[in-house]
């Protein structure tokens, strides 16, 4: 199954993608993480990226349509993946097209209240990028990743003012991708309003049943 995660910053992509992916024995590939693992090993694209994170814009089309196709190249993703947070443009959307035939988009829908409540209160693990919430999903020893021990922390771009730019471009650059897919017969929609389990149920039902 080779799938498309949709929606705003803050909706669980990555959360349900993680643990859709391993249920399934498909990778997930979120280029959010390849970007901010770069930025901590310091590479090239690390210094490149930094910045246009850390204030909520975008990292260029044609540098972000390059990783991922080369992500795509790998053996692992021969089968099926989940995309998690790309494409976030039609550009994007319009290269992923011309090179991998994409059977489902799930579009996880939620209201900018809670995505603000959820994305301010989230913590992610400095070593193994777990993600936790202060309120939802407390790690057991707080400030202390559950998986490897590793440092929680608040990413830069997790901050309020990041938080609103973020929702800000989510909704002129990428919410144009729900009528694309839609045209397209990919769209499936998920209430993520409600909780992870909420979420995974309901997609569970609509993919493979
Ligand atoms: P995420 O973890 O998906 O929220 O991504 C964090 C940040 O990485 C975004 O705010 C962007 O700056 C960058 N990013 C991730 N995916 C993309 C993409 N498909 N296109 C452009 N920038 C991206």
């Amino acid at each position: 199954m080779k799938l498309i995660f949709l929606g705003p910053p803050g909706a669980g992509k990555g959360t349900l993608a993680g643990l859709v992916g391993k249920q399934h024995k498909i990778p997930q590939i979120s280029t959010g993480d390849i970007f901010r693992e770069a930025v901590k090993k310091q590479t090239e694209l690390g210094l490149k990226v930094k910045s246009i994170m850390e204030r909520g814009y975008l990292v260029p089309d044609e540098l972000t349509i390059n990783l991922v196709k080369e992500r795509l190249s790998r053996e692992d993703a021969r089968k099926g993946f989940i995309l998690d947070g790309f494409p976030r443009t039609i550009p994007q959307a319009d290269a992923l097209n011309s090179f991998q035939v994409i059977n489902a988009v799930i579009n996880f829908q939620i209201n900018d209240d809670i995505v603000i409540r959820r994305l301010s209160g989230r913590r992610t693990c400095r070593s193994c990028g777990a993600i936790y919430h202060i309120e939802n999903r407390p790690p057991k020893t707080e400030g202390i990743c559950d998986n490897c021990g590793g440092e929680l922390y608040v990413r830069d771009d997790d901050r309020v003012d990041s938080i609103k730019k973020r929702i800000e471009v989510y909704k002129n650059q990428t919410e144009p991708l729900i009528q694309y897919y839609r045209e397209k017969y990919l769209l499936k929609n998920v209430d993520a309003s409600v909780s992870v389990e909420h979420s995974i149920e309901e997609m569970n039902r609509i993919l493979w049943t």
